[in-house]
């Protein structure tokens, strides 16, 4: 495809997506302004970053390490905020801190404190979002890992994040389980989120919703989407 054409393409993605987002804040009664659409590019090339940027996007999203740093350092020139949103094994925590600005998967303390010394030794500023498991059924999620910090968890992770110098608290993150209602979901992680704020009025961040929940989750409050197919098209399946 021609860069013309997958520019067009991005376009009407964005479009759509956008109206979805109107609709939903306004059955709602919220403002679109209160959403930030972060563009998940995983699998998807630098070139399509680069014309997201020309389409308006911000914030882009990644979920492996290998893919996302060499992605932002080609990128580096725009000048964007960059969310690293998959799971992250400490080993990785070095690489992360380089480029990330928001790591949305934060949960468990060996992360905060590996997350913590590499941001300050890279000499930056990391914001942390609380990843929730909303699982309930399933320690790990009934289709393999989808990570996140049970809720009676967040308090302690989000104290260390705060004595973690470098390291920001922004706010909370879930995806919602693959099975039930993304509302039920996306309401205990509201819970969740406003116990937080009570303690750390700053920590405002609700990453919630992806392209087939996104209205489920504005309607519960969330602040930011993570989309990826509804704007790129479909990814291919990695096994394993
Ligand atoms: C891939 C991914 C997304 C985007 O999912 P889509 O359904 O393609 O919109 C959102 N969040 C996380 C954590 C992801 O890994």
């Amino acid at each position: 495809m021609s860069g013309e054409a997958r520019r067009a393409e991005l376009a009407a993605n964005l479009e759509r997506v956008r109206e979805r987002v109107a609709a939903a804040c306004a059955a709602a009664g919220r403002k679109p302004e209160e959403i930030t659409i972060v563009a998940v590019t995983k699998q998807y090339p630098a070139s399509d970053v680069r014309l997201l940027a020309e389409l308006g996007i911000r914030d882009i999203g990644e979920n492996r390490d290998q893919e996302a740093a060499p992605k932002a350092a080609e990128c580096r020139d725009l000048d964007l905020t960059w969310h690293f949103v998959g799971q992250l094994q400490t080993n990785k925590a070095r690489s992360v801190a380089r480029y990330a600005d928001v790591v949305h998967s934060v949960d468990r303390m060996r992360l905060v404190t590996e997350l913590g010394r590499r941001v300050r030794a890279a000499e930056r500023t990391v914001t942390c979002l609380i990843q929730v498991n909303l699982d309930p059924d399933s320690e790990q999620g009934v289709l393999g890992p989808r990570g996140g910090a049970d809720p009676g968890d967040v308090p302690a992770l989000a104290e260390a994040v705060e004595a973690e110098e470098g390291l920001a608290l922004g706010g909370v993150m879930a995806v919602a389980p693959r099975q039930g209602d993304p509302r039920e979901a996306f309401d205990r992680l509201k819970t969740v989120a406003e116990e937080l704020q009570a303690r750390y009025p700053h920590a405002t961040v609700i990453s919630a919703g992806m392209s087939g929940d996104l209205e489920a989750a504005i309607e519960r409050g969330a602040t930011h989407l993570r989309i990826g197919t509804a704007l790129l098209g479909n990814r291919r399946l990695i096994v394993g």
